[in-house]
């Protein structure tokens, strides 16, 4: 940034967040100066590294969004979120963002008779909640092998409601579309703290009516927000293309995603160029909630998520591995997202995404751009506007729970491994994690 600026909306954030934000901003109203502040580049955050499911499905409990909208208003964000696959999918067609979008469905399976039961139970409670047999149903084993052959799988479910993306293709078509409409973008631009009305950076200040964080996992840098989420970890890694004969023997002609059920779960895509990408977490969380600035690995990781490609696709043993890389969730302490924009002060903010932020920022950017502009309309009256989740406790506090979680969840994957039967711990650890 070349000095102290003036704008009417100033977003901090350069991801998915901010740059749908800004979009749908613009294109209500062209004539409002916005400008987007970013610390690295363009897509450095989640964004630019993520698994690339573009998925109707979001974080957090059920209750807690019936706690403020009732089951009609979790109900409204689930039809919502399902819509958002569809209009992400419009919005690249019509701004020509190559993206390599394939709307084919989510198919989830489960390698053990554990994690039969978690799938049998979410299918349950997934109707429980209001979705049809259309929304999620049972994949048998025929209609699977018909679809794609993982190895040892003993039980599967499909819903139509989840794309495949290529997560930097994306945020980069979607910065330049934004550039084109207007939007003026300072990379390589540190926000240290924002106020009313004023984002500060060492270039000097920026004013602005609105101020927008859409900062997600690495929010705790700014002054004030150490607590507010938690920056958590996830990994992938990608194979070089595979060869035709390990195709044949696996399918996925339709480019479905793809997961296992475990507590710890690995999440797959079939990329455009014929590799297979897979992520899962590692180690979850850094001391004091630092993030990492390179995305390395630790080979660990690296070798347990080879590990579960090829227990899944053995097909698949030999084949390089042609990249490694980390990015960091934002986690809200009640694991349910928020978006919030205060006409008094001016601030707004949108994330606690977890690790559902692809599809929720495009929703998350359209509810911002009807409060900011003061409308109200059916995405604003969604429960998770204003919500003020609590703040995560003090370190060490924090460190010691995360990691715990997270070694608890483990330990539960290998023992339903051994007994074959849900845990307990699984249980227990969902309630006193916040997670269910
Ligand atoms: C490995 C991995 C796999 C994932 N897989 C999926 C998936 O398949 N599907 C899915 O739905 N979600 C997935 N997610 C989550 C998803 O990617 C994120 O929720 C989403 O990208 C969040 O977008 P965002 O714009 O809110 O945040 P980010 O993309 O993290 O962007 C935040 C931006 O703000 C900038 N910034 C931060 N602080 C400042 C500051 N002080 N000043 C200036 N700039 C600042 C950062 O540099 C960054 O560019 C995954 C995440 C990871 C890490």
């Amino acid at each position: 940034m070349p000095g102290p600026t003036e704008a009417d909306v100033a977003i901090v954030g350069a991801g998915y967040t901010g740059l749908w934000t800004a979009y749908y901003l613009k294109r209500a109203n062209p004539a409002l100066r916005i400008v987007v502040l970013e610390r690295e580049l363009a897509g450095y955050g989640a964004s630019g590294r993520n698994g690339g499911w573009v998925s109707g499905f979001f974080s957090g409990r059920p209750r807690v969004y019936e706690r403020v909208g009732g089951h009609d208003g979790f109900i409204a964000l689930q039809r919502a979120m399902f819509a958002t696959v569809d209009e992400v999918g419009r919005v690249l067609a019509e701004q020509a963002i190559e993206a390599d979008f394939v709307k084919a469905g989510h198919v989830q399976v489960a390698l053990d008779r554990a994690q039969a039961a978690h799938l049998r139970e979410e299918l349950r409670s997934g109707r429980a909640q209001g979705l049809t047999e259309a929304d999620r149903s049972e994949l048998g084993p025929a209609e699977l092998g018909l679809r794609l052959r993982v190895a040892g799988a003993r039980a599967a479910t499909f819903t139509p409601h989840v794309a495949r993306v290529h997560p930097a293709k994306l945020v980069l078509g979607l910065a330049a579309t934004v550039e084109r409409l207007g939007v003026t973008i300072f990379e390589g631009t540190d926000v240290s703290e924002i106020r009313p009305g004023r984002a500060e950076t060492p270039a000097g200040a920026v004013d602005a009516r609105w101020v927008i964080r859409a900062t997600e996992g690495y929010t705790a840098s700014l002054r004030g927000l150490g607590r507010a989420l938690v920056p958590m970890n996830s990994s992938m890694i990608v194979t070089e293309p595979l060869p035709a004969s390990v195709w044949e023997e696996i399918g996925w002609e339709g480019r479905e995603v793809l997961s296992d059920s475990a507590h710890v779960y690995a999440y797959l895509q079939r990329t455009e160029d014929g590799r297979i990408a897979i992520g899962g977490r590692g180690a979850p969380y850094r001391y004091g909630s630092r993030t990492d600035a390179r995305g390395e690995t630790a080979a660990a990781t690296v070798a347990s998520l080879r590990a579960k490609l090829t227990e899944m696709f053995p097909a698949t043993a030999t084949v390089r591995l042609d990249h490694a890389w980390s990015g960091v969730l934002g986690v809200p302490r009640d694991w349910c997202i928020s978006v919030s924009a205060d006409p008094s002060s001016g601030l707004a903010w949108a994330g606690g995404y977890v690790g559902e932020g692809v599809a929720t920022a495009n929703l998350a950017g359209r509810t911002l751009r009807d409060l900011i502009l003061g409308e109200h309309s059916e995405l604003t009256a969604l429960p998770w506007v204003g919500r003020r989740p609590r703040s995560w406790e003090p370190e060490p506090l924090r460190w010691a729970a995360i990691q715990s979680v997270y070694s608890l969840y483990r330990r539960a994957d290998r023992s339903e491994r051994r007994s074959g039967r849900p845990s307990r711990l699984g249980r227990i650890v969902d309630v006193l994690s916040g997670r269910r």
